[in-house]
């Protein structure tokens, strides 16, 4: 049952065979005992899990249930959720009850889905590892001395051990690819603007978008028919026709073109890795796939660029946080200005300030035009590059990150390695593409990523080429020896 497919559980759960109450009793029983170890969850409410899966069987009863009706998803801490402890793995937000739900929770719950808990992150979703968490890092279930990737290490954890039926995420940089990757299960980014920010904790907003971490590719599409959507909260929410994204699954993918960058093959990227990739793509050409050489030619720049506008946008959103209308306070200081010097001194930690530092310098009058305004240039470069490439292909395929899971503690002293994670990743959220991250296979006994980018709105023709997949592999049902 914990290794089920959403839509599995929906009709385990339509044909009374389980009960959303017992289904959330089986998964806070697992969270029970493997969480103490793993540290994916950072806040448990029994009674309000419980609650609403009772509210979920008195609607499966009444007939007028949904697709996730009555399902347990957890959700990443950097979601407002009403009466919740809403931290983003902070100290600056410890004892943070959020008032209101963001727009992500409100759908879930409008949908009957259940909240089984909050899950850990990279602080203000900053991080590779999910080792700048106020609470203490998170174990990747294939391996408890490994990272499980981040910032969304939580919520990948907690669906890689089976401590949830699917769990949300966000992707500024690769959050939910990388972990996606590293933990060996299906994660998506939509396109920008696809799921409302409104109530998601904001660290760089052009960048920001939510989306799915699941088992499968069909999980994904359930779970973005609940999450997209306009909203007009969001000022950057896009107001589109909804579409089912499960439409498109069963399309054969004979003729699908699929683009290869040079760029993502090259130095930098493991030889394990490189290799489980191109078995896949060696499964697509049996699918009926062709395979076009292209290149983004500007890739080695979407690290930089980045490291310049998120810096930038985040010391600009975590303004917020002076001590003044919520959050830590300092308890002892002189005047106004020692207390939001140590409010923001012991609130966040190191990695938040460095980007605080970065962000504020590149803003600076006297720098604004040598960093930031440079970097909005190369943005629109690197968005060119996808497009050009989308001319020649359908979908791009590569690596999702360099390498599989390493060790805890290998990166935390050195930023830049740290950085270099998101080499593959970074360069769609500058271009506001969507990417997803599919289990293909393993090095080492260690779980490997394929990516898969698609061009603007194009999550349907995404979730079918990788459904196609995960009809013929069976990577994505593997989970962890040790954890059944
Ligand atoms: N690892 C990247 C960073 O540290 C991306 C994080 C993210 O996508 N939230 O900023």
């Amino acid at each position: 049952m914990i290794n089920s497919s959403l839509k599995t559980l929906s009709q385990m759960l339509a044909k009374k065979e389980i009960s959303s109450v017992e289904l959330a009793q089986a998964f806070l029983n697992r969270i029970d005992a493997f969480n103490p170890e793993i540290n994916a969850y950072i806040a448990l409410d029994q009674d309000k899990t419980l609650a609403q899966a009772k509210a979920a069987d008195a609607r499966i009863a009444a007939g007028n249930a949904e697709p996730l009706t009555g399902i347990p998803i957890a959700q990443k801490d950097i979601f407002c959720a009403n009466g919740w402890k809403t931290t983003c793995s902070s100290k600056m937000l410890e004892n943070f009850v959020a008032p209101y739900d963001a727009h992500v929770i409100s759908r879930f719950d409008a949908a009957g889905a259940v909240n089984l808990g909050k899950t850990n992150m990279d602080e203000f979703a900053m991080g590779s590892s999910n080792e700048t968490s106020y609470f203490g890092g998170v174990k990747n279930p294939w391996d408890f001395t490994r990272v499980p990737g981040g910032s969304s290490g939580g919520s990948a954890a907690a669906v890689a051990a089976r401590l949830c039926a699917a769990a949300t995420g966000t992707d500024t940089g690769g959050s939910i690819r990388q972990p996606a990757s590293l933990c060996g299960f299906t994660g998506l980014k939509p396109t920008y603007g696809v799921v409302s920010r409104y109530g998601m904790i904001a660290f760089a907003s052009s960048l920001d978008q939510a989306g799915p971490m699941a088992k499968s590719a069909e999980d994904c599409a359930l779970m973005m028919n609940v999450m997209a959507g306009f909203d007009e909260r969001d000022s950057t929410s896009l107001n589109r026709e909804k579409e089912d994204y499960t439409r498109d699954l069963n399309k054969p993918l004979q003729g699908l073109r699929i683009g290869l960058p040079k760029e993502y093959f090259a130095e930098g990227l493991d030889a394990n890795v490189a290799k489980v990739v191109m078995d896949a793509v060696t499964e697509y050409k049996k699918l009926g796939a062709e395979i076009v050489d292209i290149s983004l030619p500007n890739t080695g720049l979407s690290i930089p660029v980045y490291y310049v506008l998120a810096p930038a946008e985040a010391s600009s959103n975590l303004s917020r946080y002076d001590g003044v209308r919520y959050g830590y306070r300092t308890p002892e200081y002189t005047d106004l200005m020692d207390m939001y010097c140590k409010t923001r001194a012991e609130g966040f930690g190191e990695e938040v300030k460095r980007r605080i530092l970065i962000g504020t310098y590149v803003l600076s009058a006297g720098y604004y035009d040598a960093y930031y305004l440079k970097a909005q240039q190369i943005r629109r470069l690197i968005a060119q590059d996808f497009e050009e490439a989308f001319k020649h292909c359908d979908v791009i395929m590569g690596p999702a990150a360099p390498s599989t899971a390493f060790k805890a503690g290998e990166k935390v002293d050195d930023p830049v390695a740290m950085y270099l994670e998101d080499l593959y990743t970074i360069a769609v959220n500058l271009a506001g593409l969507p990417g997803m991250s599919i289990p293909a296979g393993f090095s080492n006994s260690l779980p490997v990523g394929l990516q898969i980018i698609g061009n603007y709105f194009d999550e349907a023709r995404m979730l079918n080429v990788a459904h196609q997949y995960q009809q013929v592999t069976d990577w994505h049902t593997r989970m962890p020896e040790g954890l059944a």
